[in-house]
């Protein structure tokens, strides 16, 4: 039996028509809502996440700051531009674009945001929130994967969900959000030192991939009836593929995210939600 397709583009869809009506109300009391972008360097992928952002940004009513550093860019430029987007009043949130080029230091770069503008839900006072339980804005791509799980009333309580991956973008705070009070799945993070991983994510009823490694995770590592997440992006030339070998698990799990298609759309959905948040607690 083949499993539930869990869809990000029409979660996300519904997600975006929530944040439009929120910016649409802003409006009506002449607040405009901003979200600014800085990209640093060429790199093709993030040239393309960054303009579906803008997209997605003015698509839902707001104003979207566009600013591209080249690659030759140091720290203390992007910082510059950070502290100048802080001190912006049109600007309601912002995301650096990651990667960043090699040599420079995304995390201390991360930290100079404000964290009342931090539309990725990164800056370590706001994962300090999340790690409390308070409401604040959290990391876009594990927002967007709860709000799938909720939109196909995945039931999360009493439940085991492993989580292979431990990045601060991803894996820690998808771990987090999972064992937090009210959802009360029972959370293990698994990473690159984990022994038996397939018997591991075989206990898994949510299984979350988020590793970065071509459909590394095939039917072996997933419990008949599971839900699994597929977080990864991989390129295998010109097509994308996640973590997950899809077309094996599908005929296993109870239901999955496709790639592309399933986390991608979400993460942007996300950013705006954070982004339209933070402009109402400024208003
Ligand atoms: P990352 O920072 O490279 O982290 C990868 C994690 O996977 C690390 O914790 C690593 O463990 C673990 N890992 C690596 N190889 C492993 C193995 N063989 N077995 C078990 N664990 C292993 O990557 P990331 O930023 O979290 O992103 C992960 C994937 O998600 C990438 O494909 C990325 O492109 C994608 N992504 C997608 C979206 C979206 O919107 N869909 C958003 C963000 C990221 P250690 O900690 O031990 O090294």
């Amino acid at each position: 039996m083949s499993a539930t397709i869990l869809s990000g583009t029409e979660t996300a869809a519904v997600v975006r028509g929530e944040v439009a009506d929120r910016v649409a109300t802003l409006g009506k009391a002449s607040k405009q809502v901003g979200l600014a972008t800085i990209l640093v360097g060429d790199d093709p992928p993030s040239k393309i996440y960054v303009r579906n952002k803008h997209r997605a940004a003015r698509k839902a009513g707001m104003i979207s700051i566009d600013r591209h550093l080249p690659g030759t860019a140091s720290q203390t430029d992007i910082e510059r531009v950070i502290a100048e987007l802080n001190a912006d009043d049109q600007v309601d949130g912002m995301i650096l674009q990651l990667p960043l080029p090699d040599g420079l230091d995304a995390e201390g770069a991360v930290e100079t945001i404000q964290p009342t503008k931090d539309a990725d839900g990164l800056h370590p006072f706001n994962l300090g929130l999340l790690v409390m339980g308070r409401p604040g804005p959290l990391p876009a791509t594990p927002r967007g994967i709860m709000r799938i799980l909720a939109h196909y009333d995945i039931a999360t309580a009493g439940r085991t969900a492993v989580v292979v991956g431990r990045s601060f973008l991803v894996g820690r705070p998808m771990g987090l959000l999972l064992g937090q009070k009210g959802i009360d799945a029972t959370v293990i993070q698994a990473h690159s030192r984990t022994r038996e991983l397939a018997e591991v994510c075989r206990q898994a009823d949510i299984l979350v991939a988020a590793v970065g490694r071509s459909q590394m995770i095939d039917s072996d590592y997933v419990k008949p009836g599971a839900t699994v997440i597929d977080v990864g992006i991989n390129r295998d030339g010109e097509e994308l593929v996640g973590d997950v070998d899809f077309d094996a698990v599908v005929e296993i799990a109870g239901a999955i995210t496709p790639v592309p298609g399933g986390v991608g759309p979400m993460t942007i959905a996300s950013l705006l939600a954070n982004t339209v948040a933070l402009a109402e607690a400024r208003a």
